[in-house]
């Protein structure tokens, strides 16, 4: 990142180099009508979560909860575990930080599936650590296998999102399980569930991470209420994991990692789990209308089990986000990569399905070179 500093004392050469995050959106003068760039849920809070956000505000003069125990608590509940296995934090991004921050000293390594997550890289090169990326197999999947191959000595997080961003390919519930007990017990294997609920029935994704965490103790689970469960802008996140991982977190996390209204919102909608059904049922039947839509077009697509589709279109990524753009629609753009669509609702898809077949129309009327 580039940060201007003649006037200021030099901050750490840790910050050299890093790359940024970005908004998800190209850049112009056309006003956004289609927000598909950062995969967000494309309805508002229910009136429920509403309120209770509305109520607990009145509470704003006094501190929240130390450690979130109040939602620790529920959500233990929800997974099946001892409050203790949860850390709560302003979105699972910042508790990854933590973690980060907790098991690596400057040149450790990070593991992890290459391409993924953008933040992945910033956060381990601020705590000084090198992210070693794996690269994806030639259909956008995880490699187990060259995950392992990759874990040397100087190894302490093998980082795993899954279903992976931006690609939201998925790796099946039995693989990840044979991965984890591939690796050695003095790593700590960190899975980014962000997209779980849109890829396994809701009560296996309730149930999984105490079934693993019987098993292994060296694991952190990190979920989220950014996207299946709409709440990206209330910045709720969690961990699930080992008591003693808890502890490390906690040891680096400072207090009252969340504002109570934000506590509000998650306890509110962990009592609607039928929104969150409906809002992965609208998903899957705009994934897959957007997905067909997409083949027709002639343009790749990945196999995606996320809220999201992967178009790895390499040297044309600018020029199709840029085509998107015109129309309205922000999209994610990985120049020479591809292009990452999120999955919103009938009206959104309608819109990139008509603005794909412009496209299509123009790539057939351009001469051949
Ligand atoms: C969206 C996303 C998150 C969620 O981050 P929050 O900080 O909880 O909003 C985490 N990991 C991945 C891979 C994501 O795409």
């Amino acid at each position: 990142m580039d940060i201007p500093q003649p006037r200021i004392p030099r901050p750490s050469g840790r910050l050299d180099g890093l790359p940024g995050y970005g908004r998800g959106r190209a850049g112009g003068a056309v006003p956004f009508r289609h927000r598909l760039g950062s995969n967000e849920a494309p309805d508002g809070p229910t009136p429920a979560v509403q309120a209770a956000v509305a109520a607990a505000v009145a509470g704003a003069n006094r501190y929240p909860d130390l450690r979130g125990e109040t939602l620790a608590a529920a959500l233990g509940q929800r997974h099946g575990l001892p409050a203790e296995a949860v850390a709560v934090g302003a979105g699972s991004i910042v508790i990854l930080d933590q973690i980060v921050s907790a098991w690596c000293d400057p040149g450790d390594a990070v593991v992890t599936p290459w391409r993924s997550y953008e933040a992945y890289p910033i956060i381990a090169g601020l705590a000084g650590a090198r992210m070693a990326g794996v690269p994806l197999d030639t259909a956008a999947r995880i490699d187990p296998a060259a995950v392992c191959a990759a874990v040397g000595p100087g190894c302490r997080i093998v980082l795993i999102c899954n279903p992976n961003n931006p690609t939201g390919t998925v790796l099946a519930a039995d693989e990840v399980d044979r991965l984890i007990a591939a690796l050695p017990a003095g790593v700590l294997v960190v899975l980014d569930e962000a997209y779980a609920d849109y890829a396994a029935p809701a009560g296996e994704v309730a149930a999984l991470p105490a079934r693993r965490l019987a098993r292994h103790a060296n694991l952190a689970i990190l979920r989220t209420f950014s996207k299946a469960w709409g709440l990206a802008g209330m910045r709720v996140g969690y961990c699930l994991a080992d008591p003693a991982v808890i502890a490390a977190i906690h040891a680096v996390q400072p207090p009252f990692p969340l504002p109570g209204p934000a506590v509000a919102a998650a306890l509110a909608g962990l009592a609607e789990p039928d929104a969150v059904a409906a809002r992965v049922a609208l998903n899957a039947a705009e994934r897959s209308r957007l997905d067909a839509g997409i083949r027709a077009a002639g343009l790749p697509v990945a196999e995606s089990a996320a809220n999201f589709l992967w178009l790895p279109v390499a040297g044309a990524a600018e020029a199709l986000a840029a085509h998107l753009a015109a129309a309205g629609i922000a999209v994610r753009c990985f120049a020479g990569e591809g292009v990452r669509i999120t999955t919103g609702a009938a009206s959104d898809s309608d819109a990139v399905l008509a603005a794909l077949g412009t496209w299509n129309a123009r790539a057939a009327a351009a001469p051949p070179r």
